[in-house]
C-alpha cells in the first residue's frame, strides 16, 4: 500500500507524484523550520512542474484544515479515553498536538493537495 507507484507512497514522503523518484522539498525534514515550504520548482527526474498555477498551493489550507481535525480528534480520544485526562488536559493535549505537528501537518497537506491533481506515470519513473 506504503510502495511506489499508490498515492500513499507520494502523500506520506512526499515523493513527486507523477513519477515518485524524488522528494519535492529541498529539505526532506520538515522540521528545518525555514525550509518546511520551500519546494524545488521542477522535479529533477521527470521535469513536472510542482506549481501548477500561481499560488496552487493555497488550495492546500483547505486540505489543512481537515488534515488538523483528524490529528486534534486523534489527541483528543489517546489523551481522554486512552490515558484518561479530565478535559482540561485532553484539551491542552491537542494543542500540543497541533502545534508540535503543524510542519508535518502543511507538508501532508501539500502532499494531499498535489496528489489531487497528479497521479503516478509509470512511464516516468526511473528515467
Ligand atoms: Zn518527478
Amino acid at each position: 500500500m506504503f510502495t511506489k507507484g499508490s498515492k500513499l507512497y507520494s502523500i506520506f514522503t512526499g515523493a513527486c507524484p507523477k513519477c515518485h523518484e524524488e522528494s519535492m522539498y529541498v529539505n526532506t525534514n520538515p522540521y528545518s523550520l525555514s525550509e518546511t515550504l520551500k519546494m524545488h520548482d521542477r522535479c529533477r527526474n521527470c521535469n513536472t512542474k510542482y506549481k501548477i498555477e500561481p499560488s496552487f498551493f493555497y488550495g492546500s489550507m483547505y486540505v489543512s484544515y481537515g488534515v488538523g481535525i483528524a490529528f486534534a480528534i486523534a489527541a483528543f480520544v489517546i489523551s481522554y479515553f486512552f490515558i484518561g485526562t479530565n478535559k482540561l488536559t485532553a484539551f491542552l493535549a491537542i494543542v500540543v498536538t497541533l502545534i508540535v505537528l503543524l510542519p508535518i501537518i502543511l507538508r501532508l497537506s501539500r502532499n494531499i493537495w498535489i496528489n489531487l491533481f497528479m497521479s503516478y506515470d509509470k512511464n516516468l519513473a526511473g528515467k
